[in-house]
Order: C-alpha cells, then structure tokens, then sequence
C-alpha cells in the first residue's frame, strides 16, 4: 500500500469508527497534516546517483531565502532537497532551515550541508596532508544541533577541485566516520573551480556519491566537462548543479536580464544533472520554476535567446575561476574569489554572502591603488581593476545593514 493510500486508509477508518469529534486532538493535527501532506504537488523528478534519493529537478539552495516560512512553502510546493552550508550566515542559515522544515515527516525531504575543515584555504581548495581531522568531525556533527536534526542526507566537502585533497586519507577517513555514526546518510563534494578534477576524483574515490557543480550554457571546454559528468555518473555519482543562471544578469546594473528559464532548460538538457540547486528568494521566482520543469523544451524565442547570450557582447556576471588572471597580477591577488564576490552582490543581490566571499579573498587594505593600470587579461574579459575596487566597498559596511 502507498503512503498516500495507507493514510487515506487510516483517516476513514477513524472517522468511520469514531466521527471526527471524538478523535483526540493530537490525532485530529495529524490527520490535517496527512491532509496538508497530500496536497503536496508531485514534480518530475530524477534519480540521484547510487543515493537513489528521487529529487524533483528544481531544489532549493536555501542561501538566498530570508524566513522559516519561505523554506515551508518551497516544501508544500513539492520541493524535496533543500542545500544550506555552515557558512551561510554563519550558521544562522542551517538554524532557518531547520525552523522552517520543523515537525515535517523526516522521510518527507532531504537535507545537504556543507562544511570546509578549518585548516582549508578556501581560496584555492588546498588542505594540508596534516589536520584535525576529529576538529572536522565535530564541526560538521554541530550542524545537526542548529537543524534540529539527527542526520543531514547529504554531507558536502566545499571547494573541492583538487584530487590529492578530495582523496586525503585522513580526510576520507573523517567522512567516513560521519557516515558510519549516522550523522550524515551519504557524502559529497561541492565544487565551482577544477570541477572536472573534482568529478574524476569524485568517480574514483567510491566515497563520494553526490557532486555539486558549477555549471551553465557559458561553462568552458563543454565538451571535456560532459565527458567528466559522464563519467562520475557512469560511477554512480548523483549530480547536481548550481550557478546555473550563470549570474543571472548580463551587467551590474541588472537591466536586460539572462532568460532563467532558458538558462536552466539548458542545463537539465543534460541528463546526467539530477537537479538544479536554485537560490531562490521568493515565491514568484520558486513558481516560475515550478513552471519551466514541467516542459523542458526550449521555445522558438528560448533557442534565439541562447544564441544570442551565447554570442553577448557584455561580458556579464560570471567568472569561469580558471585562476589564469593570478599570475598576471604583480601582487597575486585572488581575483576569482573576488569575482564570485561580485556575482554575489549584483547578480544575485546576496550581499551577505558577497561580503563573506569578498573577506574570504583577504585582499590587503587598499588593493589595486598602486597601479595606474591593469595588467590583467582576462578570459571572459572582465575590467578587473575596475569590479575588484567596486565590490571592495562592502567591506567596510557593518554586517546588520546586509540582506
Ligand atoms: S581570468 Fe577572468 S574568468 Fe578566469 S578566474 Fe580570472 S577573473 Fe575569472
Ligand atoms: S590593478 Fe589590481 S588586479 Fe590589476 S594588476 Fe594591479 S593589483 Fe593586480
């Protein structure tokens, strides 16, 4: 018998044996909640690699939502993989999710978080061969405090592009642990630079069984990175992917915006890629794509959009993070991370998160005032100067007046 069968079975045998009135009321709540548990729309969905976890092709990165009751209605609208990260909001974010999805079945959704070990450079994804490895541990076990939860689904290793650090033995072995205490049902990467290392690592290690990744209509050498997606599902690596809107504006000034929904159809073209992790806001943009997933095919007027943004002459929001602008700059500073700062900021309006990603980059005080101009060169033809020292300025603004 299904679920939605067996409950239907026991609401009419109670109301048939008793009537309603005389049902207890806490009998009474969960019935209204079976009720309010069927209405839930049932979306496509997509199997997750050898999690086998079946996620409708839109889920939520919750990064960008502000309530409790944001996360409840995404819940009530079908959704079932809901992504957070210790350092969204310093915590406070896994604490709003864990709110929001509060008294909900626990076999009903499905929670992702993820955690850096401390001694990680989250700039460029090193890790020393050396680390608190127990630290890791229980820095990952303290999200299930601010969830409210005994397990998350998914525990994501962020940052992850490099092969040697994804295959630490120290670090396996940490993961590992959580799996086996039962803190995390299965474990995962979450990459937006050297992702094709990352997938190939991924594939191979037999430990990591979900991939997040950077990828949209702009991602570079399209044809290597298919053949790496191939081949980590091929392994049983459920993929999902984020930054899917490729910074969803073509300029700063968020006029002329990128169509989403054909951004996205183009990503889900790919049926490798389970589902895409949207940071939506608010309920306009969580119906719109309701919307586009049930019809993935692209319009006459979606393929002309495609090809024209292909063809775009501004440069828009998104960095590739091929990390070749480095080396150009005398003073090595860590441009990529200061442009997904500025993605952030003006394509997202995340600014919370843009500050975070902008400290993260520990750019020195006055960065970029010492030269006239820009050696800089690079690939999506960014004025590097020009964005580092705009979005430079929210580091001096006090964290309350950030959204
Ligand atoms: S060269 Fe440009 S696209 Fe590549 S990482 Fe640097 S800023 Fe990003
Ligand atoms: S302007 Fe900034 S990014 Fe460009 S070379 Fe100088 S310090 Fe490096």
């Amino acid at each position: 018998m299904k679920n939605s069968q067996r409950r239907e079975f026991l609401k009419k045998s109670m109301l048939g044996l008793s009537g309603m009135a005389l049902i207890p009321g806490s009998l009474k709540a969960s019935v209204r909640g079976n009720e309010e548990q069927d209405k839930i729309p049932e979306l496509p969905v997509r199997v997750l690699g050898r999690t086998g976890i079946k996620t409708p092709l839109i889920s939520m990165g919750t990064g960008s939502a502000n309530t409790p009751a944001f996360v409840k209605s995404a819940y009530y609208a079908g959704l079932k993989l809901f992504f957070s990260a210790t350092y969204y909001g310093e915590g406070n974010n896994e604490i709003l999710v864990g709110e929001g999805l509060k008294g909900l079945p626990r076999d009903s959704f499905f929670i992702g978080t993820a955690a850096p070990p401390d001694e990680m450079d989250t700039r460029t994804g090193n890790l020393p061969a050396q680390f608190n490895a127990e630290a890791y541990v229980r820095k990952a076990t303290a999200s299930l405090g601010r969830f409210g939860l005994d397990y998350v689904d998914i525990f994501l290793l962020p940052y992850a592009g490099k092969r040697d650090v994804m295959l630490n033995e120290s670090l396996l072995k940490a993961l590992q642990d959580l799996k086996k205490q039962g803190k995390t049902k299965f474990l995962g990467i979450a990459s937006h630079g050297g992702i094709e290392e990352a997938l190939h690592a991924a594939a191979d290690s037999k430990v990591y069984d979900v991939a997040m990744i950077g990828y949209n209509y702009k991602t570079e050498n399209k044809e290597s990175m298919n053949e790496a997606l191939a081949y980590a599902a091929k392994a049983g690596v459920g993929i999902v992917a984020m930054k899917t809107t490729a910074g969803a504006f073509r300029n700063k000034n968020q006029v002329n915006p990128l169509n989403s929904d054909t951004a996205l159809k183009w990503v889900l073209q790919n049926e490798n890629i389970s589902s895409i992790v949207s940071g939506m806001s608010s309920m306009e943009e969580l119906q719109k794509n309701l919307a586009m997933i049930k019809n993935l095919k692209m319009t006459d007027q979606e393929l002309k959009d495609l090809s024209l943004a292909s063809l775009d002459s501004e440069n828009g929001l998104y960095c590739h993070q091929c990390r070749q602008c480095i080396p150009q700059c005398p003073y090595n500073l860590e441009i990529p991370t200061v442009m997904r700062s500025y993605m952030y900021a003006y394509g997202y309006r995340n600014f919370k998160h843009a500050q975070h990603t902008l400290m993260e980059a520990g750019l020195p005080a006055d960065s970029c005032s010492n030269c006239l101009n820009c050696s800089v060169k690079c690939t999506a033809g960014f004025n590097i100067k020009e964005r580092i020292e705009d979005v430079s300025r929210l580091r001096n603004v006090p964290r309350e007046f950030l959204v």
